[in-house]
């Protein structure tokens, strides 16, 4: 198999291995040299491969600190099977505190299944496809809203009309155990090239999560994402004697297409008129546009589009055109499982 980026863990091995990824890369300051990405394998004889990653966007911290403490802490006796655990799937982005990476100012989570010969961030996302996704029985990917974000703790699982209905249900049943209030479910409207869609799509059950938001972390952000993490990896068998506490019924939604999101018609001021969960309806006001570059004029309205519950907004005043304000989800049943 070729592929550029390599690693000093073998992940067939037995035991115990903390090692890291190599990203070969020759800038200006550096003719032969790579970047890291730690990680671990820890495996124990027969059972399921998981696979879990944070920090696959560089501004969001509860995965990479949760997965840093299994890290640190699991034993091989602790584990039936593997787990494979990189709790910065995006180093380059997680050092600069960025969402995308300052290499190639890629998406890493928008470039899947990758390419081994293309940017830095593809290549990544290339050896994740070859390496673990070949092997993964489970995949969990821990997100949060980054710096631009406020949004409810959830679970987010692909349920698309053309997947497997084994694996539709094995998500959804991923979703209930994780245990957090909500649980959009999503069809990436087609688009496979996140992390979570495309593991969907090769048949892996799949959880994607945002734990946090606004580009902090809390003691709280950091409890929820350990407990929700520690149910689903004895869900998947993974870590069966792992002590649990339980979760909360979670509310099955979704974001019904283009008329869930509010953009901001022009560049300028967005004064918000909503806080998140806020019931909302469709011609409600959103907020008002002040046009900076334009103070004669009146504030412009922003009308939500559609009927549900503020899932999500932008945490920015000053925006421009186009920018994402708010995202409405609307309530759907609970799956079967
Ligand atoms: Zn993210």
């Amino acid at each position: 198999m070729t592929t550029t980026v390599f690693s000093d863990i073998d992940w067939t091995r037995e035991g115990r291995q903390v090692g890291s990824l190599f990203l070969p890369h020759s800038p200006d300051d550096d003719a032969w040299g790579v970047i890291p990405f730690r990680a671990a394998s820890i495996r124990n004889g027969e059972g399921p491969v998981v696979v879990l990653t944070g920090g696959v966007h560089g501004d969001e911290y509860e995965g990479p600190i949760v997965i840093a403490e299994l890290l640190r802490t699991l034993q091989p006796s602790d584990v039936r099977g593997q787990l494979i655990l990189l709790p910065g799937f995006n180093a380059p982005a997680q050092r600069a505190g960025r969402r995308t990476s300052p290499i190639d100012h890629l998406n890493l989570n928008r470039v899947f299944p990758g390419d081994d010969f293309g940017a830095p961030t593809e290549q990544i996302a290339r050896y994740v496809s070859d390496q673990f996704f070949s092997r993964a029985d489970f995949f969990i990917d821990l997100h949060a809203g980054g710096r631009t974000l406020f949004i409810q703790p959830s679970a987010h699982v692909v349920m698309a009309d053309e997947m497997d209905p084994a694996v539709v249900r094995a998500n959804a049943k991923m979703a209930e155990v994780f245990g957090v209030g909500i649980t959009v479910q999503t069809s990436n409207m087609g688009d496979y090239r996140t992390a979570a869609g495309y593991a969907s799509k090769k048949g892996i059950p799949t959880l994607a999560a945002e734990m946090g938001q606004g580009g902090w972390v809390t003691g709280a952000s950091v409890q929820a994402t350990r407990e929700a993490t520690l149910r689903l990896l004895r869900h998947t068998g993974v870590l069966p004697g792992v002590a649990t506490v339980p979760g909360v019924p979670t509310r099955w939604t979704r974001i019904a297409g283009p008329q869930a999101y509010v953009f901001a018609p022009c560049d300028g001021y967005f004064e918000r008129r909503f806080e998140l969960g806020d019931p909302v309806r469709a011609g409600q006001l959103a907020g008002l546009m002040h046009q900076l570059a334009r103070p004669e004029l009146a504030p412009e309205p922003v009308l939500f589009q559609s009927d549900g519950t503020l899932y999500a907004h932008g945490l920015l005043g000053h925006v421009r055109a186009g920018q994402n304000l708010a995202v409405v989800t609307e309530d759907v049943p609970t799956p079967s499982y």
